[in-house]
């Protein structure tokens, strides 16, 4: 496996206010943490804790109220800096879209060779070996159309890749996708960190594909979002589909379960309390 030596991401005292003279929605408060180079991140939370709304602020998409984030040691998010999206940070979206006039291949190695950083042999020699890993060698010359949901979400996390972000972000990538199909993703998106050694910041509702996936889980509370708790997943890899039963699996998912359970219940019932006024 690669060892990355980059994709150090440091995030201070992050907090993020939408509407601040009006709705003033405050959606993260005072988030702290860091990832390390090549580390596998997952984020779960009740539904609107801002977990998106984290993604966004660390993508350069959305404005950051306070605080600061750096990706080694280069200020990325700050409230003075204005959005800075780059290509170190490159985000995988729930509902992709590729290129339905272009091959599969074409997909891929449009972006490098658009923007010059590839030449188109490099870019091709490079696409045919990410799509191998992923699984679709011999779907290269395919159009999006014609191969399955499951084979166009690979195909463009294979796109994402081939620009060398220091960081993948996923937004709950496999949400529209059916247990099967979302199995066979899993084993492909494990393949392909263990021979790319990205860091990787994985969002999602789903507990068990957090703890199959990461490293590390980071459980958010309730809007506004912050740390609530931390659970180190020590499950070796390579990992393949029988870990899901092993004891530490089971046990891990537990501690989830419980944590997020506690936070959904807070918003439930804070909820209760705003309809019953
Ligand atoms: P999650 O991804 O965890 O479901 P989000 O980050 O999408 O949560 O949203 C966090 C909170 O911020 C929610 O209460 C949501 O309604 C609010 N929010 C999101 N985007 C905006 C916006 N553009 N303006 C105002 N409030 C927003
Ligand atoms: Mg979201």
């Amino acid at each position: 496996m690669k060892r990355a030596s980059e994709g150090h991401v440091s995030i201070d005292n992050i907090t993020k206010i939408y509407d601040p003279l009006g709705a003033n929605v405050l959606a993260v408060d005072k988030c702290s943490f860091e990832i390390n180079p090549g580390e596998f991140m997952a984020i779960v939370g009740p539904s609107g804790c801002g977990k998106t709304t984290f993604l966004n602020v660390l993508a350069g998409f959305e404005s950051v109220t306070r605080g600061e984030i750096c990706v080694d040691g280069e200020c990325v998010a700050a409230p003075d800096k204005g959005l800075r999206p780059g290509p170190d940070r490159v985000v995988v979206f729930q509902m992709g879209a590729l290129f339905p006039w272009k091959t599969v291949l074409e997909n891929v190695c449009f972006g490098p060779v658009m923007q010059g950083t590839m030449g188109k042999k490099e870019a091709v020699g490079k696409g045919e070996e990410l799509l191998r890993i992923a699984g679709l060698e011999g779907f290269e010359n395919e159009y999006p159309m014609n191969i399955s949901s499951g084979m166009q979400r690979r195909v463009e996390i294979v796109r994402a890749l081939i620009n060398e972000p220091k960081i993948l972000l996923m937004d709950e990538p496999f949400r529209a996708l059916d247990a099967m199909t979302k199995s066979v993703m899993h084993k492909y998106l494990l393949d392909l960190f263990d021979v790319i050694g990205k860091t990787i910041l994985f969002i999602t509702h789903d507990l068990d594909e957090s703890i199959y996936l990461a490293d590390r889980v980071l459980v958010m509370t309730t809007r506004p979002g912050t740390v609530k708790k931390w659970i180190d997943v020590d499950i070796p890899r390579p990992r393949d589909i029988g870990v899901k039963v092993s004891d530490r699996f089971l046990e891990l998912r537990q501690e989830a379960i419980d944590a997020v359970h506690e936070e959904a219940l807070k918003a439930f019932e804070r909820g209760e309390r705003e309809l019953a006024r």
